[in-house]
């Protein structure tokens, strides 16, 4: 505890850990991983990442390297004795805030989130933390103690952050500190092996290969080798390959050496789903290194929907924020985009609309979404891709009006009458004689959608219908227009002639009960009565076909936004006098509707306020009066049940 008084910045200063990292460390330490080993890969990964950072700051002001050089290195080294293992580089370093803010909080928001989806029973959820790692805090893995020194590039005040992983950690000034950032692990017991050189050349090898930095392992104080007969001191080794993976040759590259590259590259730890290495040459030539994960970020659909594919500039990082290298709706991929033809002293507000970088932009989405295409060649592989990131390749088809066909080629979908996904060619394939439009409903839940009232017709005729249940799904339709020609439509904005010109099973259907239908006046006048007893509640009142078993069904008016779509603005706090045309459909077929005809009095209009509750609740819209709907409906039991 520090007294207030002395809260100097050269006193050291003891600070929690916000909740999220001290639940988080405990996972780390009691559960997570079975090969710890990993540790080492995770603070070579941001050793590099903070060379980066430097190499790409001192662009602009060079004199960032002046004390401690314009050569980027990571030096591991062991003490046997004090049973410590270091990791230092010579990048950007932290300030005393950023040592806060990085170690002592989770500033990513994917994991924070996570985090806090992990409820009581945490056991089951940990797994899915390997998708995105714990990055720095994996040292407490081997360590029951972690020293950070470090000092920002370009300041003078050095800085000693220590934890031992417990809910707390401490900051404290320090002189002497070289630029970059100096990782002291004291080892646990159990943890002796990562002092040995053969294990720590081991594992550099299998995970941090790729790294560009030289992963350089220092020789112990007083090291000998032996040189023939002769002793003489230990020289420092290289480890790594230490040249940027992007660049070497395709066939030179192993599947493993790729997937250790994306869990750098990507901060994830997943496999990828798809990697494509390829070098374009031409106007404007690059290289690019992407993947394709195969499991979902928990922030996917963060409102930033920020890319995230960093660019290089001949092996120079320049930044992994970039709006114009990667469109929205393929944020997912990860990976390396490296040109020489941007300057390197370019800044990333004048990359926000460069001509060069959207070159580049569409030949990366170009063969990106054709080799989307060549896997969707196999389903079972394709169609968990589309598991994970349909929905956000979904977003393209309004934002990316160009690649529209593409995209439309891609997309899968719930079908009515097909398990699994379905294509848009194969549903045209299926289209019944007679029928010109695809048939689309919206609604959360695939299962209840297959049961909608509003399907009735298209079921008994045979027409599939597609059933789209990601909020996106309201927007890209009226954009979209038509794929082949066949326009989309929304069953609700069906008409009866729609359905009257497809054949299907059920032909006859009509002729057969159309004797058992009441009479054109006796029906016109029961929607007369219905428009006067439900009121405001309903902007119209109509018969339809499209009903078979049904005798209701509520549905937008024709034009406006579906009931579905009202709901998902109203979720998100934008209901703001929305104005939706609620109109009940009735199946003038029905033994109930034909029932109906004969009441008046509050027996009708009981009966009337009942079925329009029942058409709410079948499209899941709130019943308005749950009470007077109770009590109607328990007075109607108490009269049927004899
Ligand atoms: P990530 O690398 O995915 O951002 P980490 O937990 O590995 O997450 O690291 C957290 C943050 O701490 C980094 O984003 C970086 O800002 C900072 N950091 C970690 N190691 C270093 C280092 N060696 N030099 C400078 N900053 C570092
Ligand atoms: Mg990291």
């Amino acid at each position: 505890m520090t007294d207030p008084a002395t809260q100097t910045p050269d006193r050291e200063q003891s600070l929690q850990f916000q909740a999220e990292v001290a639940k988080l460390l405990d996972i780390v330490v009691h559960s997570l991983y079975s090969n710890p080993e990993i540790f080492l890969r995770e603070l070579i990964s941001n050793a590099s990442d903070a060379c980066d950072k430097l190499r790409y700051a001192a662009i602009t002001t060079p004199k960032l390297l002046e004390d401690g050089g314009g050569t980027f290195e990571i030096h591991l080294s062991t003490d046997k004795t004090a049973r410590t293992l270091t990791i230092a580089d010579n990048g950007i370093g932290m300030t005393r805030d950023e040592l806060v803010a990085n170690l002592g909080t989770i500033a990513k928001s994917g994991t924070q989130e996570f985090m806090k989806s992990l409820s009581g029973d945490k056991a089951k959820d940990v797994s899915l933390i390997g998708q995105f790692g714990v990055g720095f805090y994996s040292a407490f893995m081997v360590a029951d103690k972690v020293d950070v020194y470090t000092r920002k590039a370009g300041e003078t005040q050095g800085w000693r952050w220590s934890s031992d992983g417990k809910g707390t950690f401490s900051i404290a000034a320090e002189s002497n500190v070289a630029r970059g950032a100096k990782i002291v692990l004291h080892l646990k017991e159990d943890a002796s092996d990562y002092l040995d050189k053969f294990r720590l050349r081991s594992i550099v090898k299998t995970y941090s290969d790729h790294i560009a930095v030289p992963v350089i392992l220092d020789p112990a104080p007083g090291e000998k080798v032996k040189d023939g007969d002769t002793e003489k001191d230990a020289s420092p080794e290289t480890l790594n390959s230490a040249s940027a993976l992007w660049m070497r040759p395709k066939a030179e590259i192993t599947p493993e050496q790729y997937k250790e590259f994306y869990h750098h590259v990507g901060h994830a730890f997943d496999e990828p789903w798809h990697t494509v290495h390829f070098k374009a040459e031409g106007a404007i030539e690059y290289t690019a290194l992407l993947f394709v994960p195969s499991t979902k970020p928990f922030d996917l659909f963060n409102p930033d929907r920020k890319s995230n594919v960093k660019l290089y500039v001949n092996r120079v990082f320049i930044s992994d924020q970039l709006e114009g290298l990667m469109p929205r709706y393929l944020r997912f991929v990860r990976g390396v985009v490296d040109s020489s033809d941007l300057p390197l002293n370019i800044s990333r507000e004048m990359l926000q609309d460069n001509p060069v970088l959207r070159k580049i932009q569409g030949g990366v989405v170009k063969r990106l979404l054709k080799d989307l295409k060549d896997r969707a060649e196999k389903p079972e592989e394709y169609n968990k891709f589309w598991d994970a990131f349909g929905p956000v390749m979904k977003e393209g088809l309004y934002e990316d009006f160009e690649r529209r066909e593409d995209l439309l080629e891609l997309a899968r979908f719930r079908s009515s009458l097909h398990e699994g996904w379905v294509s848009l060619k194969d549903y045209v394939g299926r289209m019944k004689e007679g029928q010109d439009c695809i048939y689309t409903i919206t609604g959360d839940d695939a299962g209840i959608l297959k049961n909608s009232p509003q399907l009735e017709g298209f079921m008994a005729k045979g027409v599939e219908v597609l059933l789209l249940t990601d909020p996106i799904d309201e927007f890209w339709g009226s954009s979209v227009g038509a794929y082949d020609k066949k326009p989309f439509k929304a069953v609700a904005m069906a008409a009866d002639a729609d359905l009257a010109k497809i054949k299907g099973g059920d032909a006859d259907e009509k002729k057969d009960d159309a004797a058992g239908a009441a009479s054109e006046q006796a029906l016109k006048d029961l929607i007369e009565n219905l428009k006067k007893s439900l009121g405001a509640a309903v902007a119209d009142v109509r018969t339809t076909d499209k009903l078979k078993g049904s005798p209701v069904c509520l549905v937008a008016d024709t034009g406006g936004m579906s009931l579905h779509m009202a709901r998902l603005l109203k979720q998100h706090g934008e209901a703001g006098g929305l104005a939706i045309r609620k109109v009940l459909e009735i199946n003038a077929r029905h033994a109930l509707i034909k029932r109906l005809m004969t009441l008046s009095g509050t027996a009708f209009d009981d009966a009337a306020a009942l079925l329009l509750d029942q058409a709410r609740i079948v499209e899941g819209e709130p019943v308005a009066d749950p009470v007077a709907f109770a009590k109607r409906l328990s007075a109607m039991l108490e009269k049927a049940l004899v």
